[in-house]
């Protein structure tokens, strides 16, 4: 079984407040996880777009924590084929 395959997660920021420091507060957080690359974001709807090899519960926890809003998970990709 391969590990630390990298796949795409999208997550949704609740009520996410699009100023410039929740933004960054954001990025931060990302980096202070590791291993997460930040894909998109749009702060208008609070929706990002990750690439990792983390579990997507700990990029939804920390988050939640981070900022103190609700995160969902909408989707992920495993781009692992299926052989
Ligand atoms: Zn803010």
């Amino acid at each position: 079984m391969a590990a630390n395959i990298p796949r795409v997660i999208d997550l949704q920021i609740n009520q996410f407040c699009n100023c410039d420091g929740c933004i960054r507060r954001v990025k931060t957080m990302l980096e202070d996880v590791g291993g997460v690359e930040l894909l998109s974001m749009d702060p208008e709807t609070g929706k990002l777009t990750v690439s990792t090899a983390k579990h997507p519960q700990v990029i939804q926890f920390a988050l939640q924590r981070k900022l103190r809003k609700a995160v969902d998970i909408l989707t992920t990709t495993n781009d692992q084929p299926s052989s």
